[in-house]
């Protein structure tokens, strides 16, 4: 079997994702960089597609996909626009979390609009001072009665500006917890972030709580529980951001076969000078490996087993590296016009380098996989 077959149910959701994204997104991709936004009817599209509520199950109004199939969704829109795939990715943590920790009254509340598309999510962990190490949290949510009043403010939160539920990460008494906070709450103030390096168009935003009044429904898990939320939703996140990698990395691939395919110099085709087969070369097996480690993390979560934690921080820190790589190797192909603002490889080079920082840097990735490595070698000796 080769590398890259897929069973047969994975192949046709492929399929039928690829020409949602081929058909509705790529070829506007560059638009929405240029404007800083996902058209709302665009957004639509993903709701009447099922595509907010993925890993729903259909008991709440979702579609129900297992993880493997969920990986294949982001990678297909990774390829045409990292910017729709971190709303997605930000949107499936946030709905994620709420139905596995959020109580009866606040999922009855909330899941049914989550998993439609009618209302969005966003995830706000990262503060000023708090950004890899989360123990600098200083958002606060002191109890006041039934309630809880939250003050702090986070930033970089992709799909604040359109986001209409927050899961929030606080200091309470009892230590980091998770609240879901409604962005109409007169507590909330959402400032748009403008001209970031990447992911342009997911509509990035900074949000203030202040004295922001939210009752004890919100709250997620325990008091305290914050630190485990955070870390299964980044799981998730992080695994969406690596299968949304390799969408980057086989959009770099197809850009640069077609161009220096085309293309001649020095009396040749472009495609002709080893070199150039050299980057090829490096891109094809950059895709395929990091779309077998997407998959094996993806399968790992399917079977419940926890190594898909240190699974998917394999493929995420080699997915987002590879992207760099491609995407630096795209535009050295390109030439002056993959240099030129509106150009699909400007895009993929400028989206690749964030997907490096978000959801755990490299660095943070290098860490954790490098003292799993420690923990299992001792284990296997003691
Ligand atoms: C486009 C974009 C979208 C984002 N969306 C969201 C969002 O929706 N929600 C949200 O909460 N956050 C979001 N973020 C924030 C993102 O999660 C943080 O940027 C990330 O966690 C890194 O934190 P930081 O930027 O504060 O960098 P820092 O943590 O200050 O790190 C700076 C540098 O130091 C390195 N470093 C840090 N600690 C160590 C260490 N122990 N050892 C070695 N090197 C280290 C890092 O790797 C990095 O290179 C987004 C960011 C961007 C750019």
């Amino acid at each position: 079997m080769s590398l890259l077959a897929e069973p047969a149910v994975g192949a046709r959701s492929r399929a039928s994702f690829r020409e949602f994204v081929d058909t509705a997104v790529a070829p506007y991709a560059d638009r929405f960089d240029r404007d800083q936004k996902i058209p709302a009817e665009v957004l639509r599209q993903v709701a009447g597609r099922g595509y907010w509520g993925a890993v729903l199950p259909a008991t709440d109004g979702g579609s129900g996909m297992d993880m493997v199939t969920l990986g294949v969704l982001h990678e297909e829109i990774g390829r045409g626009c990292s910017s729709l795939r971190s709303l997605l990715t930000v949107h499936t943590m946030a709905a994620w979390a709420l139905r596995r920790w959020g109580t009866t009254e606040a999922r009855e509340h909330w899941l049914p609009g989550l998993a439609s598309g009618d209302t969005l999510g966003a995830f706000c962990l990262t503060e000023p001072a708090a950004g890899s190490d989360i123990s600098l949290v200083a958002t606060t949510a002191v109890r006041d009665g039934d309630d809880y009043v939250l003050d702090g403010v986070k930033q970089w939160i992709t799909g604040g500006q359109v986001a209409d539920v927050f899961l929030v990460f606080a200091k309470t008494e009892r230590g980091l917890s998770a609240f879901v906070v409604d962005a109409d709450n007169p507590g909330v103030r959402c400032t748009p972030v403008e001209n970031a390096l990447g992911t342009r168009a997911s509509m990035l935003a900074e949000v203030l709580f202040a004295e922001c009044r939210v009752p004890a429904r919100a709250l997620l898990g325990a008091e305290g529980a914050g630190r485990m939320v955070a870390t299964a939703a980044l799981d998730l996140g992080r695994y969406s951001v690596a299968a949304g990698c390799v969408g980057i990395l086989q959009a770099c691939l197809d850009a640069s076969v077609a161009h220096t395919a085309g293309r001649e110099q020095g009396g040749v085709l472009l495609r002709e000078h080893q070199l150039v087969r050299r980057m090829i070369s490096d891109m094809v097996t950059g895709v395929q490996a990091a779309r077998a480690l997407v998959r094996r993390a993806g399968e790992l979560k399917d079977g419940r087993d926890p190594e898909t934690l240190t699974a998917t921080w394999i493929a995420k820190y080699f997915a987002s590296t590879q992207a760099m790589r491609a995407a630096t190797d795209a535009v050295q192909l390109h030439g002056a016009s993959g240099c030129a603002d509106g150009h699909p490889v400007n895009r993929y080079f400028r989206d690749a380098k964030v997907m490096e920082i978000i959801e755990g840097s490299s660095q943070i990735q290098q860490l954790t996989i490098a003292e799993h490595a420690y923990e299992t070698a001792s284990g296997g000796h003691s």
